[in-house]
């Protein structure tokens, strides 16, 4: 989910792959390290924390040494899915003969490991990628490639990977299946990477690789094939993006980088963890037994800011799907009011950094009162990940954005993966789970035809620039999405939008409603529409300007709005992960038609450590 560099050619790689590095910094990591082909053997350097401490342990190799003169290495930036962020769990992985740098997660690491255990094998990690690299090593019989494809088709989940033996002295081995690998091509030389950012300070020649690619490069010789074919060609494409559009992915934030990101983000967080057979889902970091999962008579959910809208979410579906009763509660409330919990309460802990001030102190009074607690979240071996030693990751890769995007889609699908669990070991029928397992797992092709409507979606937003207050409605399943609809518009665009209950209107708001104050109204097929569609009709009546989040080809709510974003038909539990990718791409527009920082929005930090 990192980075990867490599290099073979005619120069000396540290400098290549330090640079590659260097230029992936952006993404967040945790350690850095890289493996370097000496006349003696592969030399490994890895460090905790930022490239520049993997600069110092180079630093102390003379300037004649091998490692600095050598024409051949692979690099590797971390962030860590299996295992904390350690020196010994920083990449490359090695044996005596081969190294491998991986990004992704190998689904089935723990049976290669039983199998490799067996075979007489030993790991100095707790990745999943060590795994890997011995598994390649068991193959090995002096030629790379071979090892590598062989391995390959016993490796369930993601990758980009790349790796070298010792006996084979310039040569790169490269593959992916989910995770990017593109290749810079030069003259005699070749620089391989996870992102053009890392290549294109040497060429703009850059082949990118297909799923299930595998290629062996030395130098300028490139071969590429499939790992279920044979020979396949790829041409090279002319990279025509800046070196600094080229860190966003050629997008001109990290923002909308990150919203585009979230099918693959869904599915990182999906993957592995659906039983279609079962109906259920599989959620084995959680450590609970059914038979405990049945004994726990409340489930309480902590969180700030995007956490706790997520949270609402979660709030709703278990009790709608599990009945078990939940709760969702603001962290910094939790801590200081004294709550009631007691041990047969589930406690779970969002936190996207897991490093959440108010949500780790809740963790910790929730531990005090006995309560079972887990975390959801992004960062492994973040504090909230260590003190409540049970949970589940999201996977969603690092979010650079200060406005959460992509971990919030995430939080709610695995939300929704908590719910199904729950159900399933009480009232829901195997039939019921195996249509909720195929509506989360229909989330990533949901998004997606929102995200094909970006052009349309910004065409919206130019109507909603001049603004400068905005109310967002909605019920049900629907209110954490004006919720969240509301704190992406003002932390990015400064605009005051306040999200409330769609029946709360007349209980106040609705005082403040006039033409300069529009209403985005979350409207969907579903409980409720009826009623919010009324409330609509009430804005509307006091000349606020209303735009609608409609279901696709719902001509009854078009005709009640002066604006619509639509959204296919799915359940609203479902559905609240596409209505939010829509107003984000919404906020977006707008900040971006008003000319924000909205990267880096004033006054805001990306994670809150402090109270
Ligand atoms: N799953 C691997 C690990 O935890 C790779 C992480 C990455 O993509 O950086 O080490």
């Amino acid at each position: 989910m990192c980075g990867i560099v490599g290099y073979t050619g005619n120069k000396a790689a540290v400098p290549v792959l330090v640079n590659g590095l260097k230029r992936l910094e952006y993404r967040g990591y945790d350690s850095a390290g890289l493996a370097i082909d000496t006349p003696t053997g592969i030399l490994v350097e890895k460090a905790k924390g930022k490239v520049s401490e993997l600069t110092k342990l180079l630093a102390e190799h003379q300037e004649d040494s091998p490692i600095h003169k050598s024409q051949a290495g692979i690099a590797h930036t971390r962030w860590a899915t299996h295992g904390p962020p350690t020196t010994e769990n920083a990449h490359p992985h090695a044996s005596s003969r081969i190294a491998l740098v991986h990004n992704g997660i190998i689904e089935n690491y723990k049976s290669l490991k039983g199998k490799l255990e067996a075979q007489g094998y030993n790991f100095l990690s707790q990745t999943d990628t060590e795994v890997l690299a011995l598994l390649v090593d068991s193959h090995y019989d002096g030629d790379l490639f071979q090892a590598l494809s062989s391995a390959l088709k016993e490796v369930e989940g993601t990758f980009g990977v790349a790796c070298m033996a010792k006996d084979e002295p310039g040569v790169l081995i490269v593959a992916r299946r989910g995770s990017p690998i593109v290749l810079g091509v030069g003259e005699n030389e070749t620089i391989v990477a996870s992102d053009a950012s890392a290549i294109i300070k040497h060429t703009r020649q850059a082949i990118y690789l297909d799923d299930n690619d595998i290629a062996k490069i030395k130098g300028g010789d490139i071969d590429i094939r499939s790992l279920d074919a044979g020979v396949v060609s790829r041409e090279a494409s002319e990279i025509d993006w800046s070196p600094d559009a080229a860190e966003k992915g050629g997008y001109e934030h990290y923002m909308l980088k990150e919203i585009f990101e979230q099918p693959d983000a869904i599915k990182n967080t999906i993957r592995g963890r659906m039983d279609a057979e079962r109906g259920t889902s599989m959620l084995g970091g959680l450590g609970l037994t059914p038979r405990e999962i049945v004994d726990i008579q409340r489930l309480v959910i902590v969180g700030c800011g995007t956490s706790l809208n997520a949270g609402m979410v979660g709030e709703f579906a278990t009790e709608d799907f599990a009945g078990l009763a939940a709760e969702v509660e603001q962290a910094a409330e939790f801590r200081y009011r004294n709550p009631i919990i007691n041990s047969k309460d589930l406690v779970l802990a969002i936190s996207q950094s897991g490093e959440t001030a108010d949500t780790l102190a809740a963790v910790r009074e929730a531990t005090e009162k006995g309560a079972l607690v887990a975390g959801l979240v992004n960062v492994v071996g973040s504090t909230i990940a260590r003190e409540t030693g049970r949970g589940v990751y999201l996977h969603a890769g690092p979010e650079i954005s200060v406005a959460s995007t992509k971990a919030f889609t995430c939080q709610v699908a695995t939300l929704l993966m908590v719910a199904l669990k729950f159900a399933r070991s009480r009232r829901m029928s195997v039939e019921q789970g195996r249509r909720f397992v195929q509506e989360i797992e229909s989330l990533p092709g949901l998004v997606k035809q929102v995200l094909a409507k970006d052009k349309q979606i910004a065409e919206v937003a130019a109507r909603y620039v001049q603004y400068e207050r905005m109310f967002f409605i909605g019920r049900g399943y629907l209110y954490p999405v004006a919720m969240e609809g509301a704190l992406k518009l003002k932390e990015i665009s400064y605009i005051h939008a306040e999200a409330y209950h769609a029946a709360e209107l007349k209980h106040g708001p609705i005082a403040l409603l006039e033409d300069t104050m529009p209403v985005v109204a979350l409207a969907l097929e579903g409980p409720g529409k009826e009623k919010t569609i009324g409330n609509i009709k009430e804005c509307s009546a006091r000349n606020a300007r209303v735009l609608g989040i409609i279901t696709e080809g719902d001509e009854e709510a078009k005709s009640e709005v002066d604006d619509y974003i639509e959204i296919p038909a799915c359940r609203l539990h479902a559905a609240v992960i596409p209505a939010t990718v829509a107003l984000q791409l919404f906020s977006y527009h707008v900040a971006r038609l008003r000319g924000c920082p909205i990267d880096q929005p004033r006054n805001l930090a990306k994670s809150v450590t402090v109270e």
